[in-house]
């Protein structure tokens, strides 16, 4: 019996991506290989236009899994490699199809190697005849065919397949840069990263923390959030700022109704001091337009007022359902709806401004010397390693 071997891993929107291309496929080959460490049995074949994983006799079915994890993957096909040699691709060809018990099917072929002597048509026709010869009861159906039975022929080996599923999409972790991303232990925040992590940005996160308001359950949370993030990006930095004596001072300095507009305008300067200090270009946040009395257009307006730096904001547009599917199936979901408070929610104001106006709220803050409580907090970050690796790393 024949068995398929490899698993196809080929490129997405990289392949446009011209000379910075071996970068991509080294970064994403670097992913894939750590992404299957549990199975050192599994070998590697990285070539210019596809990855190939070796199962050695290893099931097809959790690997592909865990490879629909990894950004920067268009599509994983099972498939078996043969050699170039016509017998055997026809051969190999109609043993595979009568697994399938299918109906009717269709072949289609790619010559990769095009030095290769024979053309596309004529394989087709080769391999075609010869499986229906050899199947009876299979039909050819070139429009909605219950198989697809494809050959692609390259320079080092036919490859025959019949299943394809898509991967994650995206670019590979690590080519587009790092961002300090904004953890609140809520349902956006962790999507939000999942999706700059799609992209192919890795993250440190950031998060601002108000004990005794806030409890430890918070940080066990976050830990536990970025343990399922984990399966994107291996080793994940966490700083956690201290948050309460700024907290306070805002209480003390301005109305109820500004306190939320305050506090973010600080947790963006704190942040921003974060990712100049760890040489992160931009900041990421779950922030949504409108969905709460801080996220209107005006309030953004004010509070990024305090920085320069890019703040990209992956949900901006996208509505709580849609948000809350993507937390469904990433994973995050039970963990984010996990009761504890976080520093917004213990001091959200009854009546909080969603029209603030930048120059009272520069008013309120004169009053008081955020800036030393700010580099006070800066000196006082407390950094976690979340990775499945951790207790490994604490050793060393
Ligand atoms: P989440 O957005 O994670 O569901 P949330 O909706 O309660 O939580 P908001 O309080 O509206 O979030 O804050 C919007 C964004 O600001 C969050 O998505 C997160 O990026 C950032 N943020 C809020 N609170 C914190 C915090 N304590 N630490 C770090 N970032 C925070
Ligand atoms: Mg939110």
């Amino acid at each position: 019996m024949i068995t398929y071997d490899h698993i196809m891993i080929r490129f997405g929107e990289l392949s446009t991506k011209g000379k910075n291309k071996k970068d991509f496929i080294r970064t994403l080959a670097d992913n894939v290989k750590n992404a299957l460490k549990d199975w050192p049995e599994l070998s590697f074949d990285v070539r210019y236009d596809h990855i190939y994983v070796g199962l050695n006799n290893l099931p097809y079915q959790p690997v592909i899994e865990r490879l629909q994890d990894v950004s920067g993957i268009h599509a994983l096909s099972l498939v078996y490699r043969a050699s170039k040699d016509i017998e055997d691709i026809k051969n190999s060809a109609l043993a595979l199809m009568k697994e399938e018990n299918a109906k009717t099917f269709k072949v289609k072929v790619k010559r990769g190697d095009k030095t290769y002597p024979i053309i596309s048509d004529e394989i087709t026709r080769i391999v075609a005849s010869h499986v229906l010869r050899n199947t009876p009861d299979l039909k050819v159906d070139v429009h909605n065919p219950e198989v697809l039975l494809s050959i692609e022929v390259r320079q080092e080996a036919a490859y025959i397949f019949t299943k394809t599923v898509l991967g994650a999409g995206g670019y590979p972790l690590g080519v587009g840069g790092k961002t300090m991303h904004m953890l609140s232990g809520g349902i956006d925040s962790p999507v939000a990263a999942y999706l700059m992590m799609k992209r192919g940005v890795s993250i440190e996160c950031i998060h601002f923390a108000s004990p005794p308001y806030t409890q430890m359950g918070v940080i066990y949370k976050l830990e536990d959030l970025l343990k399922v993030l984990n399966r994107y990006q291996n080793r994940i930095r966490l700083h956690i700022v201290p948050f309460t004596k700024i907290q306070e001072a805002i209480y003390d300095n301005a109305p109820e109704s500004y306190c939320i507009t305050l506090m973010r305008r600080m947790m963006f300067r704190l942040a921003d001091a974060l990712a100049k200090r760890r040489r992160c270009p931009v900041i990421s946040s779950g922030e949504s337009i409108g969905q709460v009395a801080s996220q209107t257009l005006q309030s953004m307006h004010v509070i990024n007022a305090v920085t320069n730096t890019p703040v990209i904001r992956p949900l901006a547009t996208s509505d709580k359902l849609e948000i809350i599917k993507i937390s469904k199936k990433i994973g995050t979901y039970d963990i984010s709806i996990r009761p504890y408070e976080d520093c917004c929610t213990i001091f959200t104001p009854k009546a909080p401004k969603t029209m603030p106006h930048q120059d009272e709220v520069e008013a309120f803050e004169k009053k008081f010397d955020y800036e030393s409580l700010i580099k006070e907090a800066l000196n006082n970050i407390e950094v976690k390693i979340i990775s499945p690796n951790a207790q490994e790393e604490d050793l060393l």
